[in-house]
């Protein structure tokens, strides 16, 4: 079937959505990211989340950013792995919000790691 209007799935809107703001964020920390693109790239992501077109599941994903603001996870990474890339943390943030939907969805776990973010999601220059 020809895709057109309202033919998208909730799943098929949620990839584009989760790979949106993972590229979004895994090519943000390569450059050099002034504060402001930061906390754009927060804004963004509270408000396509917010928006997400299906309410129960931009309810609940409400809740799990209300347990876990951008600069709660950034406290609790402080210490935690002195080989973490302290610019990739936009990406890890976003990385374990998406698991937690993946664990009420039963869905595989994804490595949070800096290299297994990057080979997923970083675009190589010829592609942009
Ligand atoms: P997706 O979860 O869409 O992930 C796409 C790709 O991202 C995967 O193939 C994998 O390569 C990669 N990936 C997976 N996990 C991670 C991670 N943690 N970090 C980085 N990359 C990762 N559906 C519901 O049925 N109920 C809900 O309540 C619900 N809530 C949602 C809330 C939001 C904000 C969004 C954006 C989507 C939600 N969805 C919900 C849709 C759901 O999350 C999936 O997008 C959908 O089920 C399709 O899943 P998928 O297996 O193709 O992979």
């Amino acid at each position: 079937e020809p895709p057109g209007l309202g033919t998208l799935t909730k799943e098929e809107v949620g990839r584009m959505t989760w790979s949106f703001m993972h590229t979004m964020l895994a090519n943000l920390r390569s450059t050099n990211s002034s504060s402001s693109k930061v906390s754009e790239a927060i804004q963004i992501v509270k408000s396509t989340t917010n928006l997400f077109p299906c309410v129960v599941c931009s309810e609940d994903f409400s809740n799990i950013l209300t347990e876990l603001p951008y600069e709660k996870f950034v406290l609790s990474e402080v210490g935690s792995n002195y080989k973490k890339n302290p610019s990739n943390v936009l990406s890890r943030w976003l990385c374990v919000l998406h698991n937690k939907v993946n664990t009420k969805l039963g869905k595989t776990l994804f490595s949070c790691e800096d290299d297994d973010l990057e080979k997923r999601w970083k675009m190589g220059s010829k592609k942009c």
